[in-house]
């Protein structure tokens, strides 16, 4: 039986819904997954053994105004440094 950590499935749709508000230079998948890498390293893990109860876990999670802030504040610190050190091959290349 997998396990799945949910703060996977709320850091990603704090993620989707803030993209345009975090002034990302890049928003291509592998920078938003960079975010959302290093968002989940700096976060307590939180593991359900059903990936049904997704749904269960966002009310809760929407709920929980201060840990809504907290996960906003650490998707914004990581943005910023993705930003500053973009690693995917479109950054990468320069345009001139
Ligand atoms: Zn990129």
């Amino acid at each position: 039986m997998k396990v799945h950590n949910m703060m996977e499935i709320v850091v990603s749709d704090v993620l989707k819904r803030y993209k345009d508000q975090l002034h990302m230079p890049c928003t291509c998948g592998h920078c938003m997954n960079d975010v959302l890498a290093m968002t989940l390293n700096n976060l307590q893990p939180k593991y359900i053994v059903k990936e049904s109860n997704s749904a269960y876990v966002r009310a809760m999670h929407e709920a929980d105004r201060q840990g809504a802030t907290t996960i906003l504040t650490k998707v914004a610190w990581a943005a910023r440094i993705v930003a500053e050190n973009p690693r995917c091959d479109q950054m990468k290349n320069p345009s001139e």
